[in-house]
């Protein structure tokens, strides 16, 4: 069987499918037998603390020991004795295992999150955790778990969290299509991060496989294809293979400057979620880091907001290791499809538009002083430069400078060092800071065009619909007219202008966005070596001419068309 999906990198994943789903539970009704019951009970819960514990033992390879206190959190409620002893007073009195269990756990979930403490409200959180998988033992299902996946697997899920993507081992994973997402949902942005190849918005997909089927994904083309017959595997077998050549060939790129024909020399520098990811960045020859997300710190911690301790570790880790290439860290950007699970969001009807990133972090200054703190303690350990996301106006980019540099001042107070060459910049991912750049730019050491927000918002396209997907058009006039104001903006005042959304990395927007005079490009490590491969081959001058035409178009495709002609010859 044959979808279509939204291509999201490169490359072609051949495999078994390991379907993420959760399983549905489905209360018995009736009164029970209460001795077979309460056997079941406690098998079930025997196995319940078993599977804890061992989840705990995989977890604690990867994480920190505080981060392994959920876990604890875990085995104690399901060794609770009050808890265990009102599910078997139920059960006595003649309910089946899964009513007790569900009805005890309900009441202690409403109670808990009644409750004025976050603390308390948490712990709701794990009662859901723990009765689920009791629930699952109970009528013997099973809850899928990414991390103990030991065999070459493509996953198939109706969505995948950026936490759930951060589970994902390489090794085995050699892919993952989703039902739902956008090209520029943070699953997919990950996923080329790994260098894994991915489908997203792949409507159907979950009906149509199952556990086991055998599954190809192209995920270039954005081609998914379920039990194919012997002759498509042939053929995407090749495709494989000819892709893993093409990559092996890059690899005379890897130490060359990135300059064009004419003699014109731009940034290539790359995207980091980690400093994980900058084996990846040293490995693929990236000049630098152009966004180090910083929030993937902050989704990793399970029960608190990393101390400054821990982001310090982490900043000096990452700029010890670029050995004097610059490091564009862009401070805490929560919200939206990216949420913490300690701290609670009021629900918004529009979390995309809402207390998110910069404004989060002027409202609650006491987050923001332990990221700030952190960095500039950490940037005496190479060239640190720092970004605020979702600056809207000329006054949140001030008061967002302004605390780093009263900070500053206090560490000083304090007798630490700090760097004084730490560039503060923006990024523009707002229409309204995209037309107001050139006076942002006397304010700000630089700007970061973020197209996967400035798309979103200037189209009003939520990024993570597939059904809005087609508004996601980077090369529209409309776009590249924002960027041109943007990059001129940041000339006008000898300020560099980069970008690190999507685009930075797309094959079909290289030619247009030097053009119009990006200096610095941002993206996944793994696309640096082809963006080389089209920058290295391209003219600067003549790219000027077709940014030009391309800016007096109507459409996208005019300008994919304007493009394919340039990229061809
Ligand atoms: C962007 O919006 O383009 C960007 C780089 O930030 P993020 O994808 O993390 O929102
Ligand atoms: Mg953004």
């Amino acid at each position: 069987m044959y979808l279509k999906g939204i291509a999201t990198s490169s490359g072609i994943a051949i495999g078994k499918v390991y379907k993420l789903e959760q399983p549905t539970i489905v209360i018995s009704e009736g009164s029970k037998d209460p001795e077979k019951e309460l056997q079941v009970f406690e098998d079930a819960l025997t196995k319940t603390i078993s599977d804890i514990e061992q989840i705990k033992e995989r977890a604690s390879a990867t994480l920190a020991p505080e981060e392994l206190a959920i876990f604890d959190a875990h085995l104690m409620m399901a060794q609770d004795p009050e808890f265990k002893d009102q599910i078997t007073g139920m059960i006595k009195d003649g309910s089946g295992a899964d009513q007790a269990t569900k009805t005890v756990s309900d009441m202690m979930i409403s109670m808990f999150e009644s409750m004025d403490d976050a603390y308390f409200k948490e712990r709701a959180a794990d009662i859901k955790d723990v009765s689920f998988r009791l629930l699952c033992n109970i009528l013997g299902l099973t809850i899928p778990d990414l991390t103990t996946i030991d065999e070459e697997v493509v996953i198939v899920a109706e969505e995948m969290t950026p936490s759930d993507t951060a589970q994902l081992n390489k090794k085995y994973a050699l892919g993952f299509v989703t039902e739902i997402g956008g090209k520029t949902s943070h699953a997919a942005i990950m996923a080329v991060a790994l260098g894994l190849p991915a489908v997203v918005g792949c409507t159907g997909i979950m009906a149509s496989c199952k556990h086991g089927d055998k599954i190809i994904l192209d995920a270039k083309e954005g081609d998914v294809i379920v039990n194919p017959s012997d002759e498509q595997l042939k053929e995407y077998e090749e495709k494989r293979i000819r892709f893993l050549e093409e990559k092996a060939a890059l690899q005379v790129l890897l130490d060359k400057p990135s300059i064009t024909l004419d003699g014109h020399q731009v940034e290539l520098v790359a995207n980091i979620g980690s400093p994980k990811d900058m084996d990846n960045v040293i490995e693929n020859g990236a000049e630098g880091v152009g966004l180090y997300r910083t929030e993937f710190l902050y989704m990793e911690s399970t029960d608190d907001f990393p101390s400054e301790e821990d982001q310090f570790n982490a900043y000096k880790v990452v700029l010890e290791r670029a050995e004097g290439k610059r490091i564009v860290v862009r401070t805490l950007d929560i919200g939206g499809d990216k949420k913490l699970p300690y701290f609670e969001f009021d629900p918004e009807m529009n979390p995309f538009l809402g207390y998110r990133a910069i404004r989060l972090c002027l409202d609650r200054k006491d987050i923001f002083k332990t990221q700030v703190r952190a960095l500039l303690r950490a940037s005496v350990y190479g060239k640190l430069a720092i970004m605020f996301p979702m600056i809207a106006t000329i006054d949140e980019f001030r008061a967002a400078k302004d605390f780093v540099l009263e900070t500053k001042e206090e560490l000083k107070g304090e007798g630490i060092p700090v760097s004084d060459e730490i560039e503060i910049g923006m990024m523009v991912e707002i229409p309204a800071s995209a037309v107001l750049a050139d006076e942002f730019a006397k304010y700000a050491d630089f700007f970061s065009i973020g197209t996967n927000d400035l798309i979103q918002y200037s189209m009003a396209a939520d990024r993570m619909s597939e059904k809005v997907a087609y508004l996601y058009q980077p090369l529209n006039p409309s776009i590249l007219r924002l960027i041109k104001m943007t990059i001129d903006g940041a000339h006008s005042q000898g300020r560099w202008c980069g970008m690190c959304g999507e685009m930075g990395g797309d094959p079909m927007a290289a030619p247009v966005l030097l053009g119009l005079g990006l200096d610095e490009f941002s993206m996944s490590a793994t696309k640096i070596l082809p963006t080389r491969k089209i920058i290295t081959s391209l003219n600067k001058k003549e790219m000027e001419e077709l940014a030009q035409k391309a800016l007096k178009c109507h459409t996208e495709s005019e300008v994919s068309e304007l493009v394919k002609s340039v990229l061809k010859g």
